[in-house]
């Protein structure tokens, strides 16, 4: 089978080396690179570290609002999809680029697969959020992280094609981790101590785009009791800049604004971190996986299990909250396998398989 998997940022990279190699041992892959995030920080990195192969089609959309990134993704997509005419279309996450591929798919005809179907915040005005709900119902394979996700799904009358095979972002994070303590110098590179530092990062649009809330991210790090590392995602310092607030955190004591962090150093400051504060969703999941509290700098998460076993916090941007929880940090009593143990990339494509065969005719 000919599969089109399509990535554009981050956390999809990530979660889409997990899966690549066990595709490619049964099918082959077509891999686009929408572009949506393209400097070495937050992509070549990732795929030098991760190993995973290079993009077959690059459509190099770059930054731009949300409107002109997804027409601009579906215009450069559609052509690649016209021409390599795949089977399927992996789509991975709650992006852009996600939804792009999934309009495409729905505009063209061309069955989709959606890795880390079913998640939801419940909070409408989350844009992955809208991205997320969209793009499931444009799926045909379901391909879930978790029991709660395939709940939400069944909640909204979706069972059809929902498959529940683990989270793949999981499975990258329990084999990177010990190469990270292996091949990662961070911690001496950025002079700090297992257990003595915190570990931040913000770049959520409802923490950063508004000035009010970036104002009051800036005082919950301007509290923080301990030293901590803020690699600021580009997004995030360019809010920081024009709201004229990043001279302050730069000259803050105690607080180190770094470049984003390739995988390997950010998973090794992570695991030794006395706890992370984060907006971001695939850090909470690393962090519960890791053994590593977590205070969530939002009201509501997809990642519903970690809070209710009490690893990750939702403090919001409320200050006082997030010391409470800073101050508040005893591991809790049970830490159980939540996300597949390693093996949701293997399940993945044994979901694809099954989907496939059921579409043979007699
Ligand atoms: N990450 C990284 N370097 C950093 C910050 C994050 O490698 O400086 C990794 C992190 O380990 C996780 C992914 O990037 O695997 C999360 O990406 P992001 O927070 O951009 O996306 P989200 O998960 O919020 O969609």
């Amino acid at each position: 089978m000919r599969v089109l998997t399509l990535v554009g940022n981050r956390p999809q990279f990530v979660k889409a080396a997990a899966v690549s190699t066990h595709l490619r041992a049964q099918h082959d892959e077509v891999l686009v690179h929408s572009g949506q995030h393209y400097d070495d920080e937050l992509s070549a990195v990732f795929f030098h570290e991760l190993g995973l192969p290079a993009p077959d089609r690059e459509l190099g959309i770059g930054s731009a609002d949300a409107a002109t990134q997804v027409a601009g993704i579906m215009h450069g997509l559609e052509p690649v999809l016209a021409d390599s005419r795949p089977d399927l279309v992996l789509v991975y996450g709650d992006t852009n680029t996600t939804l792009a591929g999934a309009l495409s798919c729905a505009r063209l005809g061309l069955p989709l697969a959606h890795v880390e179907s079913g998640m939801r915040s419940f909070d409408d005005s989350m844009p992955e959020e809208r991205n997320r709900v969209l793009t499931d119902h444009l799926s045909g394979l379901l391909l879930c992280s978790t029991p709660t996700a395939v709940e939400n799904l069944a909640r909204e009358g979706v069972e059809e094609g929902v498959e529940l095979v683990g989270d793949v972002m999981a499975d990258v994070t329990l084999l990177t981790a010990p190469v990270a303590a292996r091949e990662s110098d961070a911690l001496d590179r950025f002079a700090v101590r297992e257990g003595e530092y915190l570990l931040v990062t913000a770049h959520r649009a409802g923490n950063v785009d508004d000035p009010e809330a970036l104002g009051r991210l800036v005082e919950v790090l301007l509290a923080l009791p301990l030293p901590a590392l803020f690699p600021a995602h580009p997004r995030t310092r360019a809010r920081l800049e024009t709201a004229g607030l990043l001279a302050q955190l730069e000259q803050a004591q105690g607080i180190s604004l770094l470049p984003p962090l390739g995988y390997l150093d950010f998973l090794q400051l992570l695991r030794n971190s006395r706890a992370v504060l984060t907006d971001s969703g695939g850090v909470q999941k690393e962090a519960y996986l890791l053994g590593v509290p977590c205070i969530t700098l939002r009201d509501t998460t997809e990642w519903v299990e970690t809070v209710e076993l009490g690893w990750n916090r939702l403090t919001g941007l409320d200050r006082d909250g997030v010391l409470a929880a800073l101050g508040d940090l005893a591991a809790p009593p049970s830490h159980p396998e939540l996300y597949g143990g390693g093996h949701a990339g293997a399940g993945v494509v044994d979901a694809i398989g099954r989907w496939a065969a059921a579409r043979q005719p007699a």
